[in-house]
């Protein structure tokens, strides 16, 4: 039996690869999405139960598709995947869910890939890696089993009653660490919170929600800079949307702490940086509200004022006499939640496309190997790279190259 073959093979059937798809058939380009789960697998089984959209619903989402309800209302993560599953149907999406891609190699002397995947091997001109920007849970190896503590990653968390009883620390300040310890002190839990650099920019200013700012101010277009490492972004939608603010986190009973250091003897040690981390935070904070006045004057538009957007609540004890050296048995601690990200692992494409650390080596998407590409990865193109408003506009631009690579190919040479 001979193989089946296809132009493009897209890996992965999350929001990467249905915009994918999406522009790949409107090109009329036969592909196929596999998906070793079900479409958004990852917005399904990789969240905790709670989790809404960190942007309002008339942004993150595709062009062709509005959501139900109210457009400025934060969605819930099962809404988010009914949503693509609702648009891979509309654009009749090619997917085959509980397909799992084991490897990708390159044909020998000839043009294309071999997949060799749960249901039989593919062959295809291209490959999309569209399998996400969130691989392998990050948790630093820091407090060792025997400490007698359960210890998870953010990704595994679900909601506070599934947690055993006691204090929880949750290290790392990004949206989920934040969202995560709030959620846990709201029910009725001692958090502690670790916080490391990090932006945290204004749920909304002067009537206008950060997504929309950050268009308006070109920012979802930033391109990364090299060698700089972004600072992690503390954002939240639950409950109708709010700004991030650590002050008030702590005044509600979290005591933070600076980022985590060491442990020894049942003994974790922070770093003394919880002060200078809350102020850059500030800077951070009050330089988009710089940025939206002055394009609000310069532009003429007539938003209402908000003043009180920058008024900063005192400093609580725990900023102003940080706890450096936690004993965590005291300190009742039982549970640690480690919300500091993710590696990629991209062990089954076995092809040129990879750096010596596994890691892409690409342009915008384009890989060293011709004929594969990333899409969905992190500042790939920009800062809306991963995430559902731009992770449209990327497959756009790979299907372009496609197209483009195709016409090269197919070019008959002179024919006088
Ligand atoms: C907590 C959290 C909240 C977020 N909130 C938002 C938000 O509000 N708005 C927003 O725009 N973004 C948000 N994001 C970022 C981003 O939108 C999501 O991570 C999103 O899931 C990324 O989509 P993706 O398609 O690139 O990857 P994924 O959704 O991870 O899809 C990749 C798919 O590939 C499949 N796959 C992987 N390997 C294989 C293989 N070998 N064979 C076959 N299939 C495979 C997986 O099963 C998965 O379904 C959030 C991320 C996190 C972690």
């Amino acid at each position: 039996m001979t193989d089946e073959k296809t132009e493009v093979l897209v890996v992965g059937g999350g929001q990467a690869g249905i915009a994918m798809s999406e522009h790949l058939g409107a090109e009329g380009v036969s592909h196929i999405v596999l998906e070793r789960g079900r479409i958004a697998e990852s917005w399904r089984t990789k969240r905790w139960d709670s989790l809404v959209a960190n942007g309002p619903a008339w942004h993150d989402r595709f062009p062709g598709l509005e959501f139900a309800g109210d457009p400025d209302a934060f969605v819930g993560k099962e809404d988010v995947a009914a949503y693509m599953e609702a648009y891979a149907a509309q654009i009749d999406a090619p997917v085959r869910c509980g397909v799992e891609v084991a490897s990708v190699t390159r044909l020998e002397g000839k043009q294309g890939f071999r997949a060799e995947t749960s249901a039989g091997p593919i062959e295809a001109d291209y490959v999309v890696a569209a399998t996400g920007p969130f691989h392998t849970p990050l948790m630093p190896k820091l407090v060792p089993d025997t400490a007698g503590l359960t210890q998870m990653h953010s990704i595994d968390y679900r909601n506070p009653d599934a947690l055993p009883d006691g204090a929880v620390l949750v290290v790392g300040a990004g949206s989920s660490g934040v969202q995560i310890a709030a959620e846990l002190r709201e029910a009725g839990r001692d958090v502690y919170l670790s916080v490391g650099p990090h932006g945290r920019p204004p749920r909304s200013y002067r009537g206008r929600d950060y997504c929309w700012w950050l268009g308006v101010l070109n920012k979802w277009d930033a391109e990364a800079t090299p060698g700089v490492e972004h600072v992690t972004i503390s954002v939240s939608g639950a409950k109708g949307g709010h700004t991030v603010d650590f002050r008030a986190l702590a005044h509600a009973g979290i005591t933070l702490v600076g980022r985590t250091e060491s442990y020894a003897d049942g003994h974790l040690t922070f770093a003394p940086d919880l002060a200078r981390n809350i102020a850059e935070g500030d800077r951070n904070y009050l330089a988009v509200l710089d940025e939206a006045d002055a394009f609000a004057a310069d532009n003429g538009l007539d938003l209402p004022e908000e003043p009180e957007a920058r008024q900063i609540l005192p400093d609580p004890g725990c900023v102003t006499h940080p706890v450096l050296d936690l004993d965590l048995a005291k300190a009742g601690i039982t549970t640690i939640i480690w919300a500091t990200g993710f590696a990629l692992d991209y062990g089954w494409l076995k092809v040129n496309a990879l750096d010596a650390d596994g890691k892409p080596s690409h342009l915008r998407g384009i890989s060293d190997e011709p004929g594969v590409y990333f899409l969905g990865l992190p500042w790939q193109t920009r800062r809306a790279s991963s995430f559902i408003y731009g992770v449209w506009h990327d497959a756009r631009y790979i299907t372009d190259h496609i197209l483009k690579r195709r016409a090269y190919l197919a070019y008959p040479g002179k024919t006088a």
